[in-house]
């Protein structure tokens, strides 16, 4: 077999004189056995001022990323799929996670990146500051289940002691304190202790995969018919199928020059909202109107600057709780996008300015007077790419002859719910892909060219089955392949 050395993908020749080569490939196949690169026939060709020359770095403008996705050429692998294949899951959060659990339930080894410095999880956040210690789900609040194979690891959670029912008053508050809380079903579930222990439940449910956390994988290449991923440079693996399991800025610079085309056009046509989150804790109760007493959890309207707040001590340790109380509280997607800055540097003015106009956005809704909310602690967080705004409404992006798959919560929607069943569904397909041999790629791809449809829901996401929530209803009838 020929062998020639890789070449690298910035030198690849423009679109408009497509030609075929050789990557390299070891694995031994009588019928033609090579990963190519070819020209992506779907997209405009170049011209000569290509991306020639340039080396891919993370400190690219958008319009060059844009420019690398859509003149990359595409990967093909048609080496065979080895008796024991393993997959590289770039992404911890629920659909990531759900997806290696499902993958190993199908006998397939996987290793899954992570960049979380305090745990796997994503989105799925809970932060405890000591020493008290204050307790703050600081993304996903509280889910609802309407799907059967998200029943059946929300049961699970639940008989170890997980997860229970949210039995507090939750409801919508409209400014000045009118509010109607919301009926008692469909039940609405909670970590026991915050949402993260999920996501490390999950994780002890398996024994064939290999988690490497926190590392955050930077490069993405095709090689010796394999999936190669590093982290600035330092090698991290090889794979004989990666999967994406997060989205955004991210995602899109690591797609920009992988060969994967189809897959890097359909990413970047995800957009995303930003929402901040503010924890605070109080030493006293909230000086709530009477008719408030009692409320745990409340969508906001008619206030510019939030969409949700919660008291998370009463949400996992009850009414009865005694101590601070800590109360989580998300700006709307308007007031996010208004205000947003870089989020790993935010500038003292901003935090100062979004935390006034958020805790006045508090005092607005219940109807208190300005400047009354004093907390002892606070923290505030930008979460820059919070809630996907639009979504194919497919549970996941699987490009056959590139060996590379996408989940995560926007294929279908904005929830715990649809994160996890993406990931379930995508780990069923690849395992059907895998058993066929990968002999017909063409039979195996899905959602390459699937129109993206704006999605409806609160700022903070869906909640499936809670009244006036309107998710699109075809998407329950696109549950792929879920068969273990
Ligand atoms: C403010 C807020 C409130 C929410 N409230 C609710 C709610 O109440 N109920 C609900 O059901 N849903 C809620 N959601 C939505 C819910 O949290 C998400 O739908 C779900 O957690 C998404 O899971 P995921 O696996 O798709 O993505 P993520 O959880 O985002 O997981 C992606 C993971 O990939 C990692 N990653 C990214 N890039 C790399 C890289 N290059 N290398 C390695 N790892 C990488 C990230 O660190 C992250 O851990 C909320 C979301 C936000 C932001």
């Amino acid at each position: 077999m020929l062998l020639l050395p890789r070449i690298p993908s910035s030198t690849f020749p423009p679109l408009h004189k497509p030609i075929k080569f050789i990557i390299q490939c070891n694995q031994p196949n009588n019928n033609n056995n090579k990963d190519t690169k070819k020209p992506n026939k779907k997209q405009p060709p170049m011209s000569n001022t290509g991306p020639k020359s340039r080396k891919p770095s993370y400190g690219r403008s958008r319009s060059s990323v844009m420019k690398k996705s859509f003149s990359q050429e595409q990967v093909v692998f048609t080496a065979p799929i080895p008796e024991d294949p393993i997959v590289g899951i770039i992404g911890g959060g629920m659909s990531g996670l759900v997806c290696a659990l499902y993958l190993e339930k199908r006998g397939i080894k996987s290793t899954l990146f992570d960049t979380g410095i305090h745990g796997l999880g994503g989105r799925l956040g809970t932060r405890m500051i000591d020493p008290q210690p204050l307790v703050f789900d600081h993304a996903a609040q509280f889910f609802t289940v309407t799907d059967p194979k998200f029943a059946e690891l929300v049961d699970k959670w639940s008989k170890d002691g997980l997860v229970r029912q949210w039995q507090g008053t939750i409801g919508e508050l409209e400014k000045g304190g009118h509010f109607i809380p919301l009926p008692p079903t469909p039940p609405r579930y909670v970590g026991v202790n915050g949402m993260r222990p999920l996501a490390d439940s999950i994780l002890s449910e398996m024994s064939m995969v290999d988690v490497k956390r926190p590392c955050w994988i930077s490069t993405l290449e095709p090689f010796n018919g394999m999936w190669h991923v590093k982290e600035n440079g330092k090698p991290c693996g090889q794979f004989d199928a990666i999967i994406i399991a997060h989205n955004g800025k991210c995602a899109n610079r690591l797609l920009a020059s992988s060969g994967l085309p189809l897959i890097a056009r359909q990413m970047k046509r995800l957009e995303l909202s930003s929402i901040w989150a503010l924890m605070v804790a109080f030493d006293h109760t909230l000086p709530m109107p009477a008719n408030l007493a009692t409320l745990e959890g409340a969508f906001i309207k008619g206030v510019d600057s939030v969409s949700w707040m919660a008291n998370n001590t009463k949400k996992l340790f009850g009414s009865a709780s005694h101590g601070p109380d800590c109360w989580t509280i998300f700006s709307t997607a308007t007031f996010g996008k208004e205000n947003k800055v870089p989020q790993e540097s935010i500038p003292n003015v901003t935090a100062e300015k979004v935390k006034k106009a958020m805790l006045h956005g508090v005092e607005d809704a219940l109807g208190l007077s300005r400047d009354l909310l004093k907390p002892f602690y606070s923290r505030l967080q930008l979460w820059g790419a919070a809630l996907p705004t639009n979504s194919p409404s497919i549970p996941f992006i699987f490009d056959a002859q590139g060996r590379a798959g996408i989940c995560g919560d926007w294929l279908l929607g904005s929830s715990l719910e649809v994160a996890a069943l993406s990931g379930m569904a995508l780990a069923n397909h690849i395992s059907d892909y895998f058993q066929s041999g990968g002999s017909c790629p063409d039979d195996f791809s899905i959602g390459l060219q699937n129109e993206f449809q704006p999605l409806k829901g609160h700022d903070i996401g869906q909640f499936p089955g809670l009244k006036a929530e309107e998710v699109h209803s075809e998407t329950r009838d696109l549950q792929l392949s879920t068969s273990t």
